[in-house]
């Protein structure tokens, strides 16, 4: 049997990270520094145009690792 209030509570909470990224991508790419709630080092932009094969955001470490599409 499904926990329903667990299931619902799931779904709640994958909804808030993925508007957390969206969040975290406009402050990105708005040029702001945004530290990785992991490690604490900034996040960056990356894109094609500087040799990486996917755009994203990430941290040095690699814990935030947020794929774009661009295209
Ligand atoms: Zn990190």
């Amino acid at each position: 049997m499904i926990d329903i209030k667990q299931f619902s509570a799931l779904q709640k909470k994958s909804k808030n990270s993925f508007a957390n990224q969206r969040q975290l991508m406009k402050k990105v790419m708005a040029g702001q520094t945004v530290l990785c709630p992991a490690c604490q080092q900034p996040l960056r932009l990356q894109t094609p145009e500087q040799g990486t094969e996917n755009s994203g955001i990430r941290c040095k470490k690699g814990c935030t690792d947020i794929q774009l599409d661009f295209v």
